[in-house]
């Protein structure tokens, strides 16, 4: 594998975090192209529970090199804090770990500017992490923003940031009536973070290309979901950057024709977090259910997450504009003990059927799901290890999915740990 993508298939938090740190074994490098630490990736091995927010999973990965890449933007203060954490788990950080120089700063105007936008629109919210991840993307195309390569500049770093911390002042005074942030205060800050980030940062770009021509295998890591990207997801209620495939290429600096494999990752049912269009969702004892037994409470934020039925509608849409070559399906045995198991395949809209994915809210909100039931199973899944020994509903429900999107279920996973996860060859 030249570089393979690991992409969350529906709104995100369909376990990659587990799925690329099981791949990671295979890889030399592993690569994340977009967000910021917003995205909790949730790693469980033995007891140990480990929740990662900016630094890939591949970090627990002996001889695996990790790549935090331009299209990320990056929080110092809490990458810092990540490295500091994983060193305390006895793994070496320093030389295993780089970081773009030319990724983009968030910085505490960032976090202030989102959310006294947020409480601004108050009903209309995105429902943002509030960890300024969407404001430090605007300035990033704005082109006010900092980057890593900056830190490394007093000078310019101190210029630079003089200017854009005034102009945001001006915003959160004058637009929305906040208290403003102390200029000197934030340069000092910022100023010491140069030392310590130093030892990690170089031209990702330069090294993964290398890399590639020397034959070696890299795993790029999606963070958030398909549906949630900026172009193709359900706008405005995204992320501000590109988790689908074409999000790997701008976000790390890797051509397009190094990208072999394309794995979308499938949660077994649907969940959202936040605001915005989701068709299959479930408000009743189903719904609180699946959110019970999946644990279905947000990584970074605790926050309940929306749960529904498996949508092949919004499957097949991030399907086609990922190109996925294969799936990962997980959280299987969360619909243990389910009679019947929903899964919608088209839509009804203004009185006609449709398997079309409308991206727009307007009519998204509006479409009502057609579902087709299939049996369930009682079995306990956690401990199965073959295909074989799956229940024939739980083989069958695979199957369905593989007959209604044309694409096949390479890994299965049965249960948080490592070893609960089927692979077919
Ligand atoms: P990510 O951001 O896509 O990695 O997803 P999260 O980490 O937010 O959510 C996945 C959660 O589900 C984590 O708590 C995982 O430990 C857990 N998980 C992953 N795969 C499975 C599985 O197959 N079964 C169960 N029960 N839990 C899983």
């Amino acid at each position: 594998m030249p570089v393979t993508i690991v992409i969350g298939s529906q709104w995100g938090d369909e376990g990659k975090g587990k799925i690329v740190d099981l791949l990671g074994d295979q890889a030399d490098i592993v690569a994340r192209y977009q967000g910021g630490a917003n995205a909790g990736h949730t790693i469980c091995w033995g007891d140990q529970t480990f929740v990662l927010h900016l630094v890939p999973s591949g970090i627990f990965h002996e001889g695996v090199t990790c790549v935090i890449g331009n299209g990320v933007v990056i929080d110092p203060a809490a990458v810092l804090e990540e490295i500091r954490m994983i060193r305390e788990l006895g793994y070496e950080v320093e030389g295993r770990l780089l970081i773009s120089h030319n990724a983009h700063l968030i910085m505490p105007y960032h976090k202030q500017v989102e959310a006294a936008r947020e409480r601004a629109r108050d009903a209309g919210a995105i429902g943002t992490t509030g960890r300024g991840i969407g404001p430090a993307y605007v300035d990033k195309f704005a082109r006010t923003g900092i980057r890593v390569v900056d830190l490394l500049d007093r000078e310019t770093l101190r210029k630079k940031l003089k200017r854009s911390i005034e102009e945001k002042n001006v915003i959160l005074r004058n637009i929305y009536g906040e208290a403003g942030l102390d200029v000197e205060a934030i340069i000092e800050e910022y100023v010491a973070f140069d030392q310590l980030i130093d030892p990690y940062v170089t031209d990702t770009t330069q090294y993964l290309c290398r890399a590639l021509r020397e034959g070696k295998r890299v795993l790029a890591e999606g963070a958030q979901g398909a549906l949630l990207d900026v172009d193709f997801g359900t706008y405005p209620f995204v992320t501000s950057s590109h988790p689908t495939a074409g999000g790997c290429c701008t976000g790390l600096g890797v051509p397009p024709t190094a990208v072999e494999r394309s794995i979308g990752i499938v949660k077994a049912y649907c969940t959202r977090v936040g605001n915005g269009p989701f068709p299959t969702e479930l408000l009743d004892e189903d719904g609180e259910r699946l959110r019970r037994l999946g644990h279905e409470f947000g990584a970074t934020t605790g926050r309940p997450r929306r749960c529904g039925w498996l949508d092949l509608v919004a499957l097949r849409y991030t399907t086609m504009v990922n190109g996925f070559t294969d799936y990962a399906i997980t959280k299987l045995d969360v619909l243990t003990g389910f009679e019947t198991i929903k899964v919608c395949t088209r839509y009804r809209y203004d009185g006609k059927e449709t398997t079309r994915f409308p991206s727009e809210v307007q009519t998204l909100e509006k479409v009502e799901p057609i579902y087709e039931t299939l049996p369930g199973w009682s079995e306990d899944l956690t401990g199965v290890r073959r295909f074989e020994d799956l229940p024939a509903a739980a083989r069958d429900y695979l199957r369905f999915i593989t007959e209604r999107t044309g694409v096949a279920v390479r890994m299965i996973s049965t249960g948080p740990r490592r070893d609960q996860t089927i692979v077919r060859p």
